[in-house]
Parts: structure tokens; sequence; C-alpha cells
């Protein structure tokens, strides 16, 4: 007789939405994605909220967003980790890269680092800091400060390509310094930026595979450095094309009539949706 023994996968994935309105389809599909990464390698998936966003996140969006997940079918280990409540371990993490002098504090407001920089990438977040703002590497670093005030950058190795093998998108590439520059860690009113709050957790709850929209490729350059930084293996990518409406705009959140629960009082069904991310996966 043959037994056949499971072999414990070691794949960790997880689930990051931000509880800043409804979830779209897109949203959805991206989160469908992930899951379904996790189930076919037999790992495990984590749920984390990422709502250091304190202006635009609201409890009342998480609630929607586990629920509407759970009615699509998904299913995560408990307890859900919600970052707001790690600021601490954030603080511990920048103070990592402070100890490093790879970050320095940066006194000039977005607009000045925007009318700068000049035309900003698409789609991307943050414009190109611009070097004539660059403290010189040498400068004495003032220290963190209890409550921090102003806003601290990663200094990028100028010049570095940096390379990884994505998943879905295949290879991508990028120059620190020329398609990106030095971007935020923490923020003038005291909070962690996305870029270090992400990687501190996935750190922390030991992602093997990250999988989320195409649209944070650029991040996850940045994001490279840090894993780096912390002397940390970066986990896999897997980054999945983004769902776009008639007109070839990305769904956004402004797309109401497309939010999961929207679609839901139309009477549409969990397997008119997933027949939908079948077809286009
Ligand atoms: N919370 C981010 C979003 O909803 C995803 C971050 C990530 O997966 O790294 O766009």
């Amino acid at each position: 007789m043959t037994v056949v023994v499971a072999t414990p996968s070691n794949y960790v994935g997880r689930l990051a939405p931000s509880p800043t309105g409804y979830l779209h389809l897109g949203h959805a599909r991206t989160f469908w994605l992930a899951a379904e990464r996790a189930r076919l390698a037999g790992g495990r998936l984590l749920m984390r909220i990422d709502d250091l966003d304190f202006d635009r996140s609201k409890p009342v969006f998480t609630e929607a967003a586990l629920e509407d997940l759970a009615w699509l079918g998904l299913k995560w280990e408990t307890p859900v980790i919600t970052q707001s409540e790690r600021v601490d371990y954030y603080r511990s993490v920048l103070a990592k890269l402070h100890a490093a002098g790879l970050i320095f504090p940066c006194e000039h407001s977005r607009r000045d680092v925007r009318e700068a920089a000049g035309a900003p990438h698409e789609d991307d977040d943050e414009p190109i800091y611009p070097r004539a703002f660059r403290p010189p590497a040498d400068a004495p670093l003032p220290p963190l400060s209890n409550v921090i005030t102003t806003n601290w950058r990663f200094r990028v190795p100028d010049g570095e390509t940096l390379t990884f093998a994505d998943g879905h998108a295949g290879v991508q590439s990028a120059v620190a310094g020329t398609d990106f520059g030095d971007f935020l860690v923490w923020r003038k009113d005291n909070l962690p930026s996305y870029q270090l709050a992400c990687v501190a957790d996935d750190i922390a709850m030991g992602i093997t595979e990250v999988v989320r929209g195409a649209d944070l490729i650029r991040s996850t350059f940045r994001q490279l450095l840090l894993f780096r930084a912390l002397g940390r293996t970066a986990p896999a990518f897997w980054h999945c094309d983004l769902l776009r409406d008639e007109q070839g705009r990305r769904l956004a959140k402004r797309h109401d009539s497309l939010s999961l629960r929207a679609m839901r009082d139309q009477g549409v069904t969990v397997a008119d949706i997933l027949s939908k991310f079948a077809a286009t996966s």
C-alpha cells in the first residue's frame, strides 16, 4: 500500500487591503489570485490591513473588505494583522536603518520636491527626489526624535541596476536614482511610509511570495533595497495585470458601480464573478 504523505508547503502569502473605500472588482481579482496561488501551493494565507493612511482609512471599510472577501469564498488565517497597531515595531525597523546610516532627514515639502523633480512618472506615487536636496553622504546624521516631525528618506544607491524575476510579469529592472529616487521611509506625521511598513511586515509575517497589482512594480524596487538594508532575503513577487474599464482606465474606487457590494446588490453572484476572473487570468 502506498501512503501519500502531503509535504508541508512553506508558502506564505498575504492579502493586504487598504481600507480607504469599498473593494471593487479589480481589487477582488488581485486578492482572488493571491488566494489561488496560496491554495495551489498548499500554503498559508495571512490577512493584513494597510490602514496607515489615517485620513482615508475607515473601520467601516475594513469590515466591508473582510465581509466582501469572505463572501467571495476567500479564506485566510486569523488573527488579522492591523498596521495601525504596529507602529512601535516599524519604529524599531527605522532605528536599524538609521543606525546603518542609510537614511536622511528631509525638510523639503512635497510641493518643493514635486516642483524640483519635474514630470512625475506615470502611475507612480513619488517623484524622483532631486539630488540637490540630498545631504552629502558624510554629513552627520541627527538622532531620531521621540516624536518625528520631519520626513526621513532612504538614500538609494545611484546608478545601481536592480533586477528581479517576477512570477507573472517576467524580468523587471530599474536603475536607482534614475527610475526612482530617495524614497520616504518615515513621514513627518510620525508614521512609517507604505514602503517601510510593508517590508517590515512581510519580514515579520514570513511572507514567501507577494501577489499584488502591477501598479506596485516600481515600489518593489524600493522594497528590494529595504530588504537588503535589513539583511533579509526578499520574497518572490507576482504582480498581476490591472483590470481596466471600457475606456482603458484603471479601475479605481470612483468606479462605485463596480464595487463588490454594489454588484452583489444588483444580483451578481459569486459564480459570475469567479468565472470572469478565471477567464481573465
Ligand atoms: N495595500 C496595498 C493596496 O491595496 C497593497 C500593498 C501590497 O500588497 O504590498 O494597494
